[in-house]
């Protein structure tokens, strides 16, 4: 017997833990808006700061916070910053962290129902919520044939539906046997679709080649037409199309592919069509802006981010199908040591059934502690002040000789261009994000090189919007006096 303990005592997580939340809340009132957006440093500035061994004893928590301060700081690129406008958003909320904190705090391994019915329950509930939020179709509910859950990002939904899909199209007999009987499966996307698509693709063993890329029209969105002559086509030629993405808001340029089309193909032709919302998705909080999923009845499956602009934590994908018979089939197998009476009886969802991983944590608590705090008032009031401060940025540029837009911005997403060449615009992008004052993002539109500023952090404010417009506009000007 020994009363030896290395763990931290309650009493000292309840003192680190009131400390660290203060720490938190300091980073987000003030700090964040002080520090570089975009981390400066060189790369192995932090990792030739860390010891090159583990430590042998154990060290005080305060030493481990001075590190986080004086090490990884300077190495973070400040996502939570009023002033950060790349890429897509990943913002947060205080409720969300908290939801993060209690999950941590309950530790639930939720991989069957059995194995905490609250999670899943709790999940399933949320989810059917979503629905009803968004204004999404009812077949998605679990109250139906169809159903959502939440997994770790957009990337495993498409990979997820993909899947399904893959067995829906071969009968289930491509998890039997592999795909070596069964050459031919085409899926398709367009030009503009993100790149974690045919990441899927080559993951589930249809390889890069059979991931059709559909030309899309001077908005950036699917041509409907070409989509349904290349299905035509690769049936002629003994092939199997089994799968089409349409992308609510395409990541280089936010453009609209439009569904009711696209799934009037996908029925006619049996094929399982997957809408990948990621971040424009949470735009339908707002009645006004539901016009982006019209033709989602059309849908086989779904998937938005509340991770990217739905003030929740990172990582946080609803993913819903129409209907979870396909999904479930594919993916479930029930070994002996998971056997339990609720899963034979048939009676509960399993979510292990429902994406690759076996175990998994509590996520929809941080979303439930969100739509509870915000409601749906609350989400759609931050929702249409990001997309009026985006659509006034719009306006600015459009008004002003020296810049032009790139694309259509329909809702947060805002591309442009300093007109002239690729060059000064590479020029612009590097001396802005070098500012550390804000930070955006590139893509090439047309084959050009193009700005992207996304309104959709937690505390950016119309003033933040007017500021990096100022300072576009200067650094605008100093790149052209140089030439
Ligand atoms: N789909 C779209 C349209 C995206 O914009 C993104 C990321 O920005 C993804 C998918 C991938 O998201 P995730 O990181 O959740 O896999």
């Amino acid at each position: 017997m020994t009363d030896t303990s290395y763990h931290m005592t309650a009493e000292e997580f309840r003192r680190q833990g009131r400390q660290l939340v203060d720490w938190i809340a300091d980073y987000h009132e003030r700090r964040v808006i002080d520090l570089p957006v975009l981390s400066q440093v060189e790369p192995d500035a932090i990792r030739s700061r860390l010891p090159a061994q583990p430590p042998k004893q154990g060290e005080p928590f305060e030493v481990m916070m001075r590190d986080v301060e004086e090490i990884l700081l300077p190495g973070i690129t400040h996502w939570q910053s009023p002033n950060f406008y790349a890429y897509f958003p990943a913002n947060v909320s205080y409720p969300s962290i908290l939801g993060e904190l209690l999950s941590a705090g309950l530790g639930v391994q939720g991989m069957l129902w059995s194995t905490s019915p609250a999670c899943t329950e709790l999940e399933t509930h949320v989810l059917d919520w979503v629905v009803d939020l968004l204004g999404l179709p009812e077949r998605f509910k679990s109250s139906g044939r169809g159903g959502g859950v939440i997994q770790d990002s957009a990337s495993s939904a498409a990979l997820t539906a993909l899947l399904a899909a893959r067995e829906r199209a071969t009968n289930y007999q491509s998890n039997e046997k592999g795909l070596a009987d069964r050459p031919g499966l085409v899926a398709y996307a367009s030009t503009q679709t993100h790149s974690s698509v045919e990441k899927d693709a080559r993951v589930i063993g249809i390889g890069r080649a059979n991931l059709r890329a559909i030309a899309v029209d001077e908005n950036f969105a699917m041509r409907p037409d070409l989509l349904e002559r290349q299905i035509r086509e690769d049936r002629a030629d003994g092939r199997t199309p089994f799968f089409v993405c349409a992308t609510v808001g395409t990541t280089s340029s936010n453009a609209m592919d439009p569904l009711p089309e696209i799934g009037r193909v996908c029925r006619e032709q049996g094929i399982w069509m997957h809408v990948d919302a990621a971040m424009s998705g949470t735009a339908s909080v707002c009645p006004e802006f539901r016009f982006i999923h019209d033709g989602l009845e059309l849908a086989d499956s779904y998937a938005f981010n509340p991770h990217k602009w739905m003030f929740t934590n990172f990582d946080c994908d609803c993913f819903f199908v129409a209907d979870r018979t396909a999904l479930i089939r594919t993916l479930s197998i029930l070994p002996e040591y998971l056997r339990n009476r609720a899963t034979e009886a048939g009676a509960v969802i399993d979510y292990r059934d429902w994406h690759v991983p076996l175990g998994r944590r509590f996520r929809a608590l941080k979303l439930w502690f969100v739509l509870r705090h915000y409601g749906a008032e609350g989400l759609r009031h931050h929702v249409r002040q990001h997309i009026a401060w985006a659509q006034a940025l719009a306006s600015w540029i459009a008004a002003d000789e020296r810049f032009e837009l790139a694309a259509p911005a329909p809702l947060n997403l805002v591309c442009f261009r300093l007109r002239g060449s690729d060059s000064r615009n590479e020029a612009l992008l590097e001396r802005l994000n070098q500012s550390g004052k804000l930070m955006l993002s590139h893509t090439r539109l047309d084959g050009r090189y193009t700005l992207r500023l996304c309104v959709g952090q937690t505390h950016t404010e119309e003033h933040h919007v007017r500021e990096a417009w100022r300072l576009i506009q200067a650094e605008g000007e100093a790149v052209s006096r140089s030439g």
